[in-house]
């Protein structure tokens, strides 16, 4: 096994995998910009390195010196965490000619699988169903209108290499293909450094439902069911389960099926995320695959008692899969909900500033990965997520109930946070009965109607009491209430 791992990341993340190495007796080293200096993961690793830079991600994203930094320390293995290096291929390629390890797929995988048209081609070779479009990337407008004419409008144009959300386009019909082809490949290339686009028909109100796979190197692959993930603001996930409410046994078999089957097509090793998008007749098609550890794999863990992580390290270290499939069950049902410094009256622009206070939940079937403590700086450097929030129970209906109180109890000042939008998610019929699709928040979300979503109980007046009389107790303050108040007070300011 390994003896000290690297772990080139921040945040919620960084601080999973130290917590993991910690329980497999691997010592854990991170990397850190002079802008996280005081950072959770930094006082959370056995290690903490400085890797000084004017570029806020520099630290985690410079390859030379982090794997430098991983011979000088006699790191034998590296975790990127998603984001930052995780599917980074040319990263991958230079570690794997040092003989550290990376705990995650080879640089051949995630070069495949990165791209989206390769993946596309691949999958529809060995008969995985993808959505109808381009195998290939587009040439020219000429083409696009060709490709458009024969699957039907509407249409995406999507990036070869994109990601995170960004990079794709809806297009209704053939005036507006015309009028946005060109700003189409201009803007991915900007943003991925190539003008490779192809064409994807436009999924009407399909549900995003994911697959989880682990695979060994000695050529064992195994699901642990599915996620879904159909709640999203632009594109971004929010609130994640598992099981998916939406799909029967036949589908799940199915879907899973064809999960296992991409990830060996590939020859795939580690853990990986297989996206597919499913429609209202229950047709399922490949998205994409994300050749790392997703934000969400706590709902997984969470209901099959599988530790992803610490299986991604045993599987690195050359270990067998710890489970055959027929020992992999649905023992629960998981949510989580993302809680990012995000602010819902103002089109989900991000919040900064000090967390001045800040109180988990606790309890029953409740579990919070954090990367955020009291005094942590939230800057606009590095993405909005402050933690999860993940709860479980026999069923939907528990697991919901204690997402619910979990929320409640939930307590945060100092920067601006999507928990109210969270609750009136929860709240909504469309979410019960599980009767959304990916546009829910496009289609029901009316920011500024602070009455509509935002009602605050008597009971959340009186807990935003609390967490302002903790905070005084603690520090002299002075406060500006917002005139629609909530726990997540937005105005704050700390007296020197
Ligand atoms: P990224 O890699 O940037 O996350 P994906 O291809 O995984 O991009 O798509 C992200 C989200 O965009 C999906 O979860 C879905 O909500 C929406 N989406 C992507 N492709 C389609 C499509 N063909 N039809 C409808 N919605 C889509």
């Amino acid at each position: 096994m390994f003896k000290k791992i690297l772990i080139p990341n921040r945040g919620e993340i960084a601080v999973r995998i130290i917590k993991a190495c910690s329980e497999l007796g691997i010592k854990s080293a991170v990397v850190y910009s002079q802008f996280d200096k005081n950072s959770l993961h930094v006082r959370t690793a056995d290690e903490a390195y400085c890797i000084m830079s004017d570029k806020p991600n520099e630290a985690y994203l410079n390859h030379s010196k982090i794997i430098e930094l991983a011979i000088k320390i006699k790191a034998d293995a590296i975790h990127p965490g998603y984001g930052f290096l995780s599917e980074n291929a040319k990263f991958i390629e230079s570690l794997e000619k040092t003989g550290i390890s990376f705990i995650g797929p080879t640089s051949h995988s995630v070069k495949i699988m990165g791209n989206k048209t390769e993946a596309r081609k691949l999958m529809s070779m060995h008969g995985v169903p993808i959505v109808p479009g381009s195998l290939e990337a587009v040439k020219n407008l000429e083409e696009a209108v060709e490709i458009g004419e024969s699957i039907g409008y509407p249409i995406m144009l999507k990036a070869s290499a994109g990601g995170g959300g960004k990079g794709m386009r809806l297009v209704k019909n053939r005036d507006e293909l015309e009028s946005s082809f060109e700003n189409a490949s201009n803007e991915v290339e900007k943003a991925f450094g190539s003008r490779d686009v192809f064409i994807e028909k436009y999924i009407l109100n399909p549900k995003h439902i994911e697959v989880q796979i682990l695979a060994d190197q000695q050529g064992n692959t195994v699901h642990l069911f599915e996620r879904e993930c159909s709640i999203q603001r632009r594109h971004q996930k929010i609130i994640e389960e598992s099981p998916s409410p939406s799909i029967d046994d036949n589908t799940r078999k199915k879907l899973t099926q064809a999960a296992v089957k991409a990830a060996k097509i590939s020859g795939y090793r580690n853990a990986g995320t297989i996206e597919f998008l499913v429609d209202s007749g229950m047709n399922f098609y490949f998205l994409e695959m994300n050749t790392r550890l997703q934000v969400e794999h706590p709902v997984t863990e969470a209901v099959t008692g599988i530790d992803i992580v610490k299986e991604q390290i045993k599987i690195a270290a050359g270990n067998k899969l710890s489970y055959r499939q027929n020992q992999i069950k649905i023992n629960a049902h998981a949510l989580e909900c993302r809680i990012c410094s995000e602010d819902g009256n103002r089109d989900f622009s991000p919040s900064t500033g000090k967390i001045l206070h800040h109180r988990m939940p606790s309890g029953a079937g409740i579990r919070i990965d954090r990367g955020i403590d009291l005094h942590s700086d939230i800057t606009i450097y590095y993405d909005s997520l402050l933690s999860k929030v993940i709860t479980w129970g026999k069923d939907r209906g528990e697991a919901l109930a204690r997402m619910k109180r979990a929320l409640n109890e939930y307590q945060i000042a100092g920067v601006v946070t999507n928990i109210p939008v969270c609750k009136w998610i929860l709240k909504h019929n469309k979410f019960i009965d599980a009767s959304y699709s990916i546009n829910f928040i496009n289609d029901e979300f009316q920011p500024n109607t602070p009455d509509k979503w935002q009602q605050n109980t008597p009971e959340e007046y009186v807990r935003a009491a609390s967490v302002l009389a903790a905070i005084i107790k603690r520090k002299r303050i002075t406060f500006v209430p917002a005139a629609n108040c909530h726990t997540n007070w937005s105005r704050i300011e700390e007296n020197e």
